[in-house]
């Protein structure tokens, strides 16, 4: 990215207040800071409605005659269904607790970036149309027609939310704007207004499997690739199944995590952490059905992301598995651990996770009967069950990014710092209110990961970067560690941006870098073919 460059978007923000009230003030769709429309051919695909080619840019967004009718009736319907959406559009006190505490309020100084206020949106159209205090009184209730002009603001700030739930740690009441987010992007699919970065992976997902639409033989070949590759680093062979019925572990991870560095790495950490414990009884099986962890759907509808995620099942029973094992991933861990087992249950053709290696029963995966790698890994670490080198990742210096949704969406903290500490000699935590259930969003989740809006992705991934920057200029971090593949895809863009010189890295690719295995060549390089420390020529 060359414009604007940092120094120019640090000078762009700006928190003073407009003298303005909110309503009054239009929105200005702007380049850089909104994804583009979804390609009509895979609205279709999926069977959402009002496919056509459609521009945000453009006075007329071709909307069907009875857009209002379509909006009202649906918001209708949500209230009704969804009672978190209901009691979120009435009690929020507008105490502001939550005001600064997005990432895209911070970077932007936009004050439709407030959470309070992005909800308000919303909220204000709920007065005029189901509240008799706002049918009555108005705009002196706050309450506003929806319109055209509304119809647009709300798109913009509805794709400037990475429903990442940041502000509802800090909201008294618990409001979790996340959630209204999603019920306003559900509308929008009902009207065909869906931003491509979501749209076309959902498409692919539904054909092929997966986001990126890589046919079942491309995914096996593109596995069997870094099967050579680790070979020539390590010497050892792995042998990967594909499919295998009566395995006795089903292994999903997003398929970002084959497509890309640096999250081909951590592909390849898991195939040799799989091998590795292949002589200790692991039967693990990929899928190349089930080739997709990740779920777009949920940026989509409830609908959707059914839909999508039903395969994992689907396959872990063609498959007669006992479980299913999950890879390094951010959203997919949500739907997992929210929606999972209601929405596509039950799962009464799976047992309960026990880990064929240390014997230990997964007593929080019960219900799902889906294990997290990095819970999984860790108990392997407790039980001694790898041989690990700390030394080969002496040349990093490594932080830690708590990823929103395995980290505010299931509370998942410990495992992956337990993990590192293990591996690596050198680690070191950003400051106390960015990590943990306060940590600060990429900027890129929740499909907004395009390159169209690069602008937008920079500002909101500025709150992360500066913390990142602080450990860098304390302690020379260089590397930043995460357990989501949108992450793993985004981040190197931002901290390239903000941070140069700090790289990043899954986990599982610093175990296999670690691992000692049997039969191995003297390891000079690490996966990603770089002299390991003391191999430098
Ligand atoms: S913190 Fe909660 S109650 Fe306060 S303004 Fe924000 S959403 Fe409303
Ligand atoms: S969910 Fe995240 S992105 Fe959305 S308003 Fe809250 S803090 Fe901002």
């Amino acid at each position: 990215m060359s414009d604007p460059k940092p120094n120019e978007l640090i000078e762009k923000i700006d928190y003073n207040p407009s003298h303005k009230g909110w309503m009054d003030v239009p929105v200005e769709i702007r380049k850089g800071m909104y994804c583009y429309a979804s390609n009509p051919k895979s609205v279709e695909y999926v069977g959402l409605p009002n496919a056509r080619p459609w521009n945000p840019l453009d006075e007329d967004w071709k909307l069907p005659e009875n857009w209002k009718e379509i909006v009202h009736t649906a918001f209708k319907e949500r209230l009704d269904r969804f009672r978190s959406f209901k009691v979120f559009m009435d009690i929020c006190v507008r105490c502001g607790a939550c005001a600064d505490k997005c990432h895209f309020f911070i970077g932007t100084g936009d004050p439709k970036n407030m959470p309070v206020l992005r909800a308000e949106l919303l909220r204000s159209v709920y007065r005029n149309d189901f509240t008799t205090a706002g049918k009555i009184l108005g705009k002196v209730a706050g309450a506003r027609e929806l319109t055209l002009d509304v119809l647009k603001e709300w798109w913009y700030y509805f794709f400037q939310c990475t429903e990442c739930r940041r502000c509802s740690v800090f909201c008294p009441y618990g409001i979790d704007t996340a959630e209204i987010t999603i019920m306003a992007r559900e509308i929008f699919n009902l009207l065909g207004l869906n931003i491509d970065w979501i749209a076309t992976p959902i498409a692919n997902c539904y054909r092929t499997g997966n986001h990126l639409g890589i046919q079942p033989h491309a995914f096996k070949e593109m596995i069997e690739f870094f099967v050579d590759d680790i070979e020539e680093k390590t010497g050892v062979k792995v042998e990967p199944s594909f499919n295998k019925k009566g395995a006795d572990i089903l292994f999903v991870t997003p398929s970002g995590d084959v497509f890309a560095d640096p999250g081909t790495y951590t592909a390849m950490g898991y195939l040799i952490l799989f091998h590795y414990l292949k002589e200790q009884g692991l039967n693990v099986t990929w899928s190349t059905y089930a080739s997709e962890g990740g779920n777009f759907g949920l940026f989509t509808s409830h609908e959707m992301m059914k839909r999508l995620n039903a395969k994992m099942y689907a396959e872990a029973k063609r498959l007669r598995v006992k479980w299913i094992l999950g890879g390094e991933c951010g959203h997919m861990w949500r739907v997992i651990h929210q929606y999972m087992d209601t929405m596509n249950g039950p799962t009464d053709f799976l047992e309960e996770p026990v880990s064929p290696i240390t014997g230990t029963k997964f007593e929080n995966a019960k219900s799902t009967k889906m294990v997290h790698i990095a819970e999984f890994i860790s108990d392997l670490i407790y039980h001694g069950k790898l041989k690990l080198d700390k030394s080969r990742n002496d040349n990093l210096k490594v932080t830690y990014h708590d990823s929103c949704n395995p980290a505010r969406g299931m509370g998942f903290f410990e495992e992956p710092r337990y993990v590192i500490k293990n591996v690596c000699n050198n680690f070191y935590e950003m400051p106390r209110n960015t990590i943990r259930e306060q940590t600060f969003c990429c900027g890129s989740g929740s499909g907004l990961n395009a390159g169209e809006d690069i602008e937008l992705r920079m500002c909101g991934g500025l709150p992360r970067a500066n913390a990142v920057k602080y450990v860098h200029d304390k302690y020379g971090v260089n590397m930043l560690a995460c357990i989501c593949a949108i992450d793993r895809a985004v981040l190197p863009v931002l901290m390239n941006y903000w941070v140069p010189g700090v790289d990043v890295t899954g986990l599982t690719e610093m175990v296999a870098n670690a691992l000692i295995l049997p039969g191995e060549m003297e390891r000079t390089t690490n996966l990603r073919g770089e002299p390991l420390p003391g191999m430098e020529e």
